[in-house]
């Protein structure tokens, strides 16, 4: 199996698995990453990805992918093949280990039946308000269900009919037989089988009894022979009853560890918040390049090797944090600085006539496609009298630091000519400009300086009129308009969602030779960030660019 290399650096984890290699505990690696097929991935997903793969890389060990499809309620085959393609577009790769938690239903049921035979799980009829009642709380032990004491027999004779559909969905559930009085709720009898009727993607109607998280999550990690069962903080509870399903089975037992989630401001990473936002049409789908999932980053142009770096830097610990999206975008923005040919755009379009330039006349400037990478070649841009700049680069009445065009100004135009500004044509109405009138130094072509001549301090982008491409444009912003809206108490989270998240720019154009640009390519529009050819809604001859990232991180600036 190809992998990419994850450096992870020294961690917690790596420690532990030394120790296990050095003592002869164990003689190879074998993680697995376990998805419940209810959702798409996201970059918290991407954190463990690339734990679980990357460390079993690091070892020449291997790593499952495991669908943990304990839930038919939730669970699609959309989801299953989703996962899968943003994985290998991540650029890992299971092999022939793809598992399900479904694989193992029958194996699963035996091992109920054997901790039934041992007298360590029983049939309990408790309807889910009084489980709840003889639950306890953190402070106050348990009671024991009076079916705690059935007798073997019974409870399976009782299990064999759960399973041969005897029973009303709910009526009953399979129950391990540990503490009620356990400091740790986890260890009050804690469910192991319920009876739900609903047709699961993989097993269709085979079953109407289906399997605890609890009980299939460590049982398959057992039957796969996982060593090390990698997991999130939220887990460290549940630990003692992985240990306890284990032992109680006397079945191979691996070693569960818990890492921090990662968490990102202005973003939440709850898949069934995320559902709710799709559903709810907060967002276009789960591929929204404003999602953190990976179908969604993948098509706002985040290159996976960023996504893959962004977790190398994170690293890996035990304290819950919430990591700045500057972060994850500075990533983006070096790895894109170095991959994405640049080109130029224009997103507020403002004419330009260059006055003394001749009437039906164009030229060509030909410039490299990367200023740092000869080997992307070179592309040629056309010149000619008409041409559009970006509204935001010309002011009528500039401040003195606005190196940009202004009425008597003078400016560079990016490989082209200098020009000056000469007259400012507006809608006689509405007052608004229309139009700069302009005129050329002819001795300034493609980037020149005749000796003698004062430089010019900026250099605006560019578009000729007759030969630009219109394009649509999205611009994205955060998400949510504060840091951490999962800690949010008082408001609901659909309250903080930005407003101002996407904007959609339809007049906007490009230079002539992104004509035929592939759905999924990256550019760096000169002076204004990294754009990608949308996927989805590109079309031929109307293309789409998303904006991945700004040149610089804006956003830390504005917000503070
Ligand atoms: P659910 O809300 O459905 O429980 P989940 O985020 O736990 O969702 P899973 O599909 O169970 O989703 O997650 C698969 C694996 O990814 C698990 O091992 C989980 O611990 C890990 N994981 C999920 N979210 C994060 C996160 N934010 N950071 C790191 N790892 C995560
Ligand atoms: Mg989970």
């Amino acid at each position: 199996m190809s992998q990419p290399v994850i450096q992870l650096g020294p961690n917690f984890i790596r420690n532990i698995v030394d120790e296990d290699l050095a003592s002869g505990k164990h003689k190879s690696v074998i993680t697995r990453f376990p998805p419940e097929p209810n959702g798409y991935l996201h970059i918290g997903h991407a954190k463990s990805i690339c734990i679980n793969f990357g460390l079993a890389s690091h070892y020449q060990g291997r790593c499952h992918l495991r669908f943990d499809d304990t839930n038919p309620v939730k669970e699609e085959q959309e989801y299953i093949d989703a996962i899968k393609t943003d994985l290998r577009w991540l650029g890992f790769d299971w092999g022939e280990h793809e598992y399900h938690a479904s694989d193992y239903f029958e194996t699963l049921y035996g091992y109920a039946e054997k901790l039934v035979e041992k007298g360590l799980a029983y049939v309990c009829d408790l309807n889910p308000a009084e489980m709840r009642e003889y639950r306890g709380t953190l402070t106050e032990p348990g009671k024991n269900s009076p079916y705690r004491s059935r007798n073997i027999e019974e409870n399976l004779d009782l299990l064999r009919r759960m399973r041969a559909g005897e029973f009303a969905d709910g009526s009953r559930v399979l129950r391990a037989r540990i503490d009620m009085a356990a400091p740790n709720l986890n260890l009050r009898d804690p469910i192991l089988y319920r009876i739900l009727r609903a047709t699961h993607p993989r097993t269709g109607d085979a079953w109407c009894i289906y399997p605890m998280y609890d009980f299939a999550h460590g049982q398959s990690d057992s039957l796969e022979k996982i060593t090390h069962s990698l997991c999130t903080l939220e887990f460290q509870d549940h630990r003692p009853l992985y240990d306890w399903l284990c032992d109680a089975l006397e079945i191979y037992h691996p070693q569960q560890i818990e890492f921090a989630r990662l968490n990102l401001t202005c973003t939440i990473m709850s898949k069934r918040r995320l559902l709710e936002l799709v559903n709810e049409k907060h967002v276009s789908g789960w591929d929204d390049p404003r999602m953190p999932t990976l179908s969604g980053m993948r098509r706002r142009g985040f290159p996976a090797a960023a996504i893959r770096t962004f977790c190398e830097r994170i690293g890996v610990g035990k304290s819950d944090s919430v990591i700045d999206m500057g972060t994850l975008e500075d990533c983006v923005r070096e790895e894109l600085n170095s991959v994405a040919p640049r080109a130029m755009g224009v997103l507020r379009p403002l004419k330009v006539t260059i006055t003394n330039y001749p009437e039906g006349h164009a030229e060509e400037f030909t410039v490299p496609c990367h200023p740092k990478d000869p080997a992307m070649g070179a592309r040629t841009i056309p010149f000619s009298r008409e041409l559009y700049i970006d509204g935001d680069d010309f002011m009528e009445d500039p401040p003195k630091k606005f190196f940009r065009l202004g009425p008597g100004r003078e400016v560079r135009l990016r490989y082209g000519y200098i020009i000056r500004c000469d007259e400012v044509i507006k809608n006689p109405v509405s007052g608004e400009v229309t139009e700069l009138r302009c005129s050329y130094d002819q001795e300034t072509g493609g980037g020149v300086l005749p000796e003698g001549r004062k430089k010019v301090k900026g250099i605006i982008h560019w578009v000729s009129a007759a030969h630009a491409v219109p394009v649509k444009v999205h611009l994205y912003d955060r998400l949510f308009s504060v840091a951490n809206p999962a800690a949010e108490k008082e408001l609901d989270y659909r309250e903080l969602l930005n407003a101002d998240s996407l904007e959609v720019l339809t007049q906007a154009l490009v230079e002539p030779s992104l004509v035929d640009a592939v759905p999924g390519s990256s550019f760096q529009f000169e002076r204004l960030g990294y754009f990608s050819v949308d996927s989805k809604d590109s079309q031929p001859g109307k293309l789409v660019f998303n904006r991945s990232v700004t040149l610089r991180d804006t956003w830390a600036k504005s917000s503070t």
